[in-house]
């Protein structure tokens, strides 16, 4: 409530909804019983949702483990108590020049390797703590970013032989990541992932030819999961999924897969004010009023994460071509109504045509808006970060990552 009033708009996390979702990636993957566990991915501050909070509800829900890029943050989930006992955790983005490996090692934290500097480095932190790191191999099966290519694999084979046969490190995974499994209905896609699948077994193979066989396979991200069940391995790596959203709109709707969209935006309208017919609406007067109208000012803007690529235009042309803004519901006393962002999104700001006389509407300087939530039922239009993403040009993963932290995130 404080937070509220200390600031014009608020995320709302539901962790009860991300906890079933997770219950449900893990009943999609067999069970908690079966051979599979599950990673829920909390990277980038659980995709904007708030790090530990997101970890915690991933646990509830039956997760066992936890993933973060940045070796950072699986550091703040161990200082915030989620000790081995509790999950492993696997941390995959570092410079390996200056990682803080050691801390890692200490914290029992899983680290992937993807360069013959990182394996040097870590295997001489290892050493110099006299404890075994916990390696988890990343190989490159065609997304060409992180880990081992083919071709300098012979050498990494090598290097974490010795490495291993010393008690250094400790060889625990074999894994990928999957650039093209969103798209399960398009066939060269599909044959793609096919293609990557085939690429990480022969890897599989190499390791187990140099002695050095993974006690753990996986592969599977969000989309992966869900429509690849020959390839969950022993362990599966959904983010999106646990936020309620399935990686492309185009996948299904939220029901198909019974996942729930956990977090909402809210904002508080500044003012409320009457324009004539014809009122430039924002910079660049991008949109102009049809008619008589009031507008009401919503006040986040581009320094809280909105896009500006959300902006909308009703001026052929102004903004490259007639452009939607991002869908905001507003509550009237009729009921609630989709109104859309009328002109250029500003830094702290944004203005909505109400297309209609406020006090008719039932709408009022202070009165709660929606961004996006769940999308619950067509009648109460009410939006999800996909219809944001869509208005943006983007995807609802970069709707929930650029919130900015000056918006209070609150728990349900
Ligand atoms: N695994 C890795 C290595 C990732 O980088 C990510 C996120 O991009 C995931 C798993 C989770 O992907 P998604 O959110 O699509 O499930």
């Amino acid at each position: 409530k404080r937070a509220c009033r200390e600031y014009p708009g608020q995320v709302l996390v539901d962790l009860a909804v991300m906890k079933r979702n997770m219950e449900h990636l893990v009943d999609v993957c067999g069970g908690a019983h079966s051979g599979t566990a599950v990673m829920g991915v909390v990277k980038a501050d659980a995709y904007g949702h708030g790090l530990i909070p997101s970890a915690l509800a991933a646990l509830a829900g039956g997760a066992t483990w936890l993933g973060t890029a940045q070796p950072r943050e699986a550091l703040l989930l161990r200082k915030a108590g989620i000790g081995p006992d509790r999950c492993h955790i696997l941390t995959w983005l570092y410079n390996g020049t200056a990682a803080p490996f050691e801390d890692l090692i200490a914290s029992d934290i899983d680290i992937s390797v993807g360069s013959l500097a990182g394996i040097e480095a870590l295997a001489a932190a290892a050493r110099k703590l006299g404890k075994t790191a916990r390696v988890h191999v990343k190989v490159d099966t065609g997304f060409g970013r992180n880990g081992f290519t083919p071709e300098a694999f012979d050498d990494a084979l090598d290097l974490l032989g010795r490495f291993k046969a010393e008690g250094a490190i400790e060889i625990i995974g074999q894994w990928s990541h999957l650039a093209v499994a969103d798209m399960p209905k398009q066939p060269v896609f599909v044959s793609s992932t096919d293609r990557q699948i085939a690429n990480f077994e022969e890897f599989s193979l190499r390791m187990h030819e140099a002695g050095l066989s993974p006690q753990i396979r996986h592969l599977a991200n969000t989309a992966a999961t869900l429509t690849r069940p020959a390839i969950h391995y022993d362990l599966t790596r959904p983010g999106i999924g646990l936020y309620g959203y399935e990686p492309d709109p185009s996948m299904g709707t939220p029901s198909k897969y019974a996942l729930t969209p956990a977090m909402s935006l809210q904002a508080q309208l500044a003012t409320v004010k009457h324009l004539e017919a014809g009122h430039g609406i924002s910079y660049g007067r991008t949109y102009l009023t049809e008619q008589e109208t009031s507008a009401a000012v919503m006040p986040l803007g581009y320094a809280d994460g909105i896009h500006r690529s959300a902006s909308g235009s009703d001026v052929e042309g102004s903004l490259g071509q007639e452009h939607l803004g991002g869908p905001i519901r507003v509550m009237t006393t009729a009921g609630p109504r989709l109104v859309r962002v009328s002109g250029r999104v500003c830094m702290d700001q944004c203005v909505l045509d109400l297309h209609g006389d406020a006090d008719q509407l039932g709408v009022h300087e202070g009165d709660t808006v929606l961004l996006f939530g769940p999308g619950r039922g067509e009648e109460q239009c009410e939006p999800t970060a996909d219809d944001w993403a869509r208005a943006a040009g983007t995807i609802c993963y970069e709707i929930f990552t650029c919130l900015r932290s000056r918006i209070p995130r609150l728990y349900l």
